[in-house]
């Protein structure tokens, strides 16, 4: 089926990267998700004959290789300008020697999840809603991932019989209404597998909405084949949550695999996270925001990175996130403004938001508008 043309279509980035690192690749092979995921760069040294490294900062990592939990997919790598040692989306998949470095505000577990753990693989938190973690694989690991300590176990899925426990706790939980298939990523199951999680948990009656959480768009969109489509167009309970960053992440192939499952009649969300010198700016977030809506990618949340070990040097102040939202709310369309959010350990997430209303006496509130005009404004009685 033909995808129809994006408005303007931009440089195709990744077009000049795939010839680059992959000279000569065939369309069938290049376009084929197993042969991207075969061929994912796992190896230190590996990348470094495909990317250039500071001599230093390479020997470091050589000495870590065992520890590196480095995945990069072809397609991912062919987004990187490998002239650039700042390219926003190296930052997020190769990995730096400051994760090496103790941190001792950090933590393995920054959200507290274990301790909201009732079955291995659901974090059950807020009252109706819970998440499902079924597999620690992912196409490429994000060096800020929330759930590094998950990459410490083994890699592997669950089995069926902890997968099982798992809908079984949904199955016996009437409070929980909303389902979220969470990171690592829901398809690097097998097919089968994930089919039968999701029909499993869709004939459960007090499941309303099923959420499936996913970088492949970002870093593998040609997962999205017909088989995998067939499955998902099955349930009307979907979302799908995306995990776009950076502007540079917005291609054909990512705008394509937004496209297919949006008319299977599923809701695309996405959600970023904050990351200092890759999306720490307005500029940069306008660019992303604005770009997901052309692909009809509404942007959900941004989330402030959390205090996870390995991940201090990509993360900043929670008032440029703030400062960030406030740049962009009445500057453009609301759709394309995520809501700012920190997560707490235990707690859940915390909006964080510049404050508009500069008054509040009996009756009369002064309030702020985009542009830092006042306006008294009436309030009537509750
Ligand atoms: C983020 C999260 C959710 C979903 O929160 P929403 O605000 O509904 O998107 C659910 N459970 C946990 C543990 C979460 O971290
Ligand atoms: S895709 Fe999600 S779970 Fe996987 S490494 Fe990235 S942030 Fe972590």
């Amino acid at each position: 089926m033909e995808e129809p043309m994006s408005k303007q279509s931009g440089p195709m980035k990744q077009q000049s990267g795939r010839e680059r690192f992959f000279p000569g690749m065939a369309d069938q092979l290049w376009n084929d998700w197993r042969w991207q995921y075969r061929h994912r760069v796992r190896e230190v040294e590996e990348l470094a004959r495909l990317l250039p490294f500071d001599p230093q900062e390479l020997e470091t990592l050589r000495a870590f290789k065992d520890d590196l939990h480095l995945a990069v997919t072809p397609y991912c790598l062919s987004l990187i300008d490998p002239d650039d040692p700042a390219d926003p989306i190296r930052r997020q998949v190769v990995p730096s020697t400051l994760e090496f470095e103790e941190q001792e505000r950090c933590s393995r577990d920054p959200l507290g999840e274990e301790a909201h753990t009732p079955v291995g693989g659901i974090v059950h938190k807020y009252p109706d809603r819970a998440l499902f973690i079924a597999t620690n694989i992912c196409p490429a690991y994000c060096r800020y991932c929330t759930r590094r300590r998950k990459w410490l176990e083994k890699r592997r899925p669950k089995t069926l019989n902890q997968l099982d426990a798992m809908i079984s706790y949904v199955r016996e939980t009437p409070s929980i209404r909303d389902v979220l298939f969470s990171g690592g990523d829901p398809f690097s199951l097998s097919l089968p597998i994930f089919s039968h999680c999701l029909k499993a948990l869709d004939a459960i009656p007090h499941v309303e909405i099923i959420r499936i959480a996913t970088r492949y768009p970002v870093v593998l969109p040609q997962r999205f084949d017909e088989e995998l489509l067939k499955v998902l167009s099955g349930y009307s309970s979907l979302w799908m949550v995306t995990h776009f960053n950076h502007p540079n992440e917005l291609t054909a192939e990512s705008a394509a695999a937004c496209r297919k499952v949006l008319r299977a009649g599923i809701p695309v969300n996405n959600q970023s996270v904050l990351l200092r010198g890759v999306n720490d700016n307005v500029e940069t977030m306008l660019k992303l925001c604005r770009g997901l809506l052309k692909i009809g990618v509404r942007p959900y949340y941004l989330f402030q990175c959390d205090p996870v070990q390995g991940a201090e040097h990509l993360r900043t102040s929670v008032w440029t996130g703030v400062k960030i939202i406030e740049k962009m709310r009445g500057f453009t369309s609301g759709l394309a403004v995520p809501t700012f959010v920190v997560d707490t350990e235990g707690g859940g997430k915390v909006p964080l938001n510049s404050n508009y209303c500069l008054q509040s006496n009996g009756d009369s509130l002064l309030l702020r508008n985009y542009e830092g005009k006042l306006f008294r404004y009436r309030n009537p009685p509750p």
